[in-house]
């Protein structure tokens, strides 16, 4: 049977920021065969032309024109249950938040942590998702890869994976070689909830997995907007990591600033705390701006346009990075009609002028 594709395609309601974007193309491939029939991607010129959509809770169309878009359609959920571990092996196309309720009811304990965080489960090997003190590499056993070169099916180890802050070997090496088909987890039946971080630690240690995933999504529901209700990609900034020296210095002129060390000793800084510093907390530039509860995330109050956000994080760059000299950069993929495409790359056709720079210069 031929592969489901469409022509001239709406992306719409196939991006969370709600950016009025259409592709020439989307392949929905659902098995090893229909994968074999996409066209060839692996020639150089055309490796950049397209882009690999999963639930589109991370990507932000910068144009109006996007690029070929292959978006996976591999589904269905298998348990295996061993003497001390579930291994549970998932289709890319399922959604990340039912994986995690449909686990714990099945009486399976790991990823309580990470409820509500939209996406696809195929999407999270790619930027390792995380979320109060847990993440996806935690409980990750082996991917399974298609690569377009070979047209073959491939098993990936954890480590083979490289798991790391927000990163993975798929946005390094392995970037549009492929695309994720299945993902294995392996769950030891040993359970501990992780009740590390700020909001957690109110509950009592002996708290099962269902009361620790009510509590996050309590949190959450409190500080991040439903993108049904309000476009938004979620975090649009990771934090910056700087080092010792930096951040001395940071420290001196803000002994307040929230930081982490790292386990190779740098130190971790809160993009949202340098950006409500920064006077940006619930900042409103047109029909986009930053959100009330969390500076972290942007939201899009009912424009068509990539463009706009594009203008409002430059913005939130610029004004960053005067007061603070960090360089803070988008956790969110930047898509263009010829692939994806880094945000410096991208040029800002509507800057935002800084008002107290105007005024400044005015009472010079
Ligand atoms: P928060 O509690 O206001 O803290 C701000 C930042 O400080 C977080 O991003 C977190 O970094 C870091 N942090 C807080 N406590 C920490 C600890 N004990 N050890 C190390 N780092 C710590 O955070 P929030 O914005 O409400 O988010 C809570 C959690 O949900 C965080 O883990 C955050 O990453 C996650 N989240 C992710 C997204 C996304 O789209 N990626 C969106 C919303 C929330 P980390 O980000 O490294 O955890």
């Amino acid at each position: 049977m031929a592969m489901h594709s469409n022509q001239n395609y709406s992306l719409k309601s196939s991006n969370s920021f709600n950016i009025k974007a259409s592709c020439s193309r989307i392949y929905f491939p659902s098995s090893l065969a229909e994968l074999q029939q996409l066209p060839d991607l692996s020639a150089g010129n055309t490796s950049d032309k397209f882009y690999i959509l999963g639930e589109g809770s991370n990507t932000l169309f910068v144009e109006s024109q996007a690029p070929i878009i292959i978006q996976p359609k591999f589904n269905g959920i298998s348990i295996l249950e061993q003497d001390d571990r579930f291994v549970v092996t998932v289709g890319a196309a399922e959604n990340w938040h039912d994986l995690v309720c449909f686990c714990l009811e099945q009486g399976i304990y790991g990823l309580e942590n990470l409820a509500l965080i939209p996406g696809s489960v195929g999407a999270a090997p790619v930027q390792n998702i995380g979320a109060y003190g847990v993440e996806f590499a935690d409980f990750c056993q082996e991917i399974q890869w298609y690569e377009f070169a070979s047209k073959t099916l491939q098993s990936l180890t954890k480590q083979a994976c490289r798991f790391a802050y927000r990163d993975s070997i798929f946005k390094q090496e392995r970037y549009n070689k492929g695309l994720i088909t299945q993902v294995t987890f392996n769950f030891p039946k040993a359970w501990q909830a992780n009740l590390s971080y700020a909001g957690l630690d109110i509950l009592a240690k002996d708290s099962t997995a269902k009361q620790v995933m009510a509590q996050v999504i309590a949190l959450r529901s409190s500080k991040l907007p439903d993108p049904k209700e309000l476009p938004n990609a979620g975090s649009f900034f990771k934090n910056p990591i700087v080092n010792d020296a930096d951040f001395a210095q940071l420290q001196q002129k803000y002994p307040k600033i929230p930081h982490y060390p790292q386990k190779n000793g740098e130190i971790k800084l809160a993009a949202g705390w340098l950006i409500d510093q920064a006077g940006l907390k619930g900042f409103r530039h047109g029909a986009v701006g930053v959100h009330q509860q969390q500076a972290l995330v942007l939201v899009n109050y009912g424009s068509d346009l990539g463009a706009d956000i594009i203008s409002l994080a430059k913005y939130i760059q610029r004004k960053v990075a005067a007061k603070f000299s960090v360089s803070l950069i988008p956790e969110v993929r930047m898509i263009t009609h010829k692939g994806e495409r880094s945000f410096s790359s991208l040029s800002d056709s509507n800057p935002i002028e800084d008002i107290n720079s105007i005024r400044g210069n005015r009472d010079d």
